[in-house]
């Protein structure tokens, strides 16, 4: 039997008061707890940012590593013991810029690890530059007069390289993104989850993001790749940003 406390570290996170951190972290615990999962049989590994800090925080087997390369120490870990939970964390700035190149071929290999990308469109542990999720027109240290560049858009890229689970979710419903953190973890392949997260201090707000936010319901078809593709392209609009499970292949 595993419990929500075996989970919990005695050390106290030092994110700012109303990091979507917080939900995040809270969610990989119960999602670990729902499945199951005792601590010393996940891994979680991360790279470099305020996100980054979150295996400091848990109980299971964690690993600490260089901007942007989570993924290749994750796939490295499930590769050589796949008994493991293996769940990797990125930023939108560390898992998308430094870590690009990693995330497309991730998505191909479709080795089975979970990828968590705390998606805030800044790079927040250094005070709020401009990350590749941006706004174009985004003001910042090192955008002083707005940024030029084009978001990247994530989903649709791990949609076109190939990923077999493409979902997204919202850091302001705990309960939502606990349901698609354990059906992530419970794909037998590679699992892109894109957590949209305000930051308070340097990004967007929380209202930003929740008149925005909605849930794919049970009608949505998640095996039409052409249907994802639409989906995940309709956040570029900056109205509408759809939440839950957009692709997911069945394997025979
Ligand atoms: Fe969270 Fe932003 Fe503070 Fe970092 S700077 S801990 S992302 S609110």
């Amino acid at each position: 039997m595993v419990e929500l406390q075996d989970h919990n570290s005695t050390e106290k996170p030092n994110w700012c008061p109303g990091c979507g951190n917080f939900t995040i972290l809270k969610s990989v615990q119960k999602a670990l707890t729902e499945l199951h999962c005792e601590p010393h049989n996940a891994v979680l590994v991360s790279g470099v940012g305020c996100f980054a800090k979150l295996p400091y925080w848990t109980k299971t087997n964690g690993f600490v590593g260089l901007h942007g390369r989570s993924l290749p120490v994750a796939q490295g870990i499930k590769l050589a013991n796949k008994d493991l939970t293996v769940i990797a964390f990125g930023g939108d700035g560390d898992g998308y810029s430094e870590g690009g190149n990693h995330f497309i071929h991730a998505c191909r290999r479709d080795v089975p690890i979970t990828y968590i990308v705390h998606n805030n469109g800044v790079f927040g542990l250094t005070t709020g530059q401009y990350s590749p999720t941006s706004d174009i027109g985004k003001k910042s240290k090192s955008s002083p007069l707005g940024s030029t560049e084009r978001p990247l858009n994530p989903l649709a890229v791990a949609i076109a390289s190939g990923a077999t689970f493409v979902a997204r979710t919202y850091a302001g419903n705990m309960s939502h993104c606990v349901d698609i953190l354990t059906k992530a973890i419970q794909h037998d392949g590679f699992a892109l989850v894109d957590v949209i997260q305000p930051c308070l201090t340097f990004g967007k707000t929380t209202k930003y993001y929740t008149e925005r936010v909605y849930y794919l319901d049970d009608k949505y078809d998640p095996s039409d790749k052409s249907i994802a593709f639409i989906k995940a392209v309709e956040s570029e609009h900056g109205q509408k940003i759809a939440c839950g499970i957009l692709y997911r292949e069945t394997k025979v």
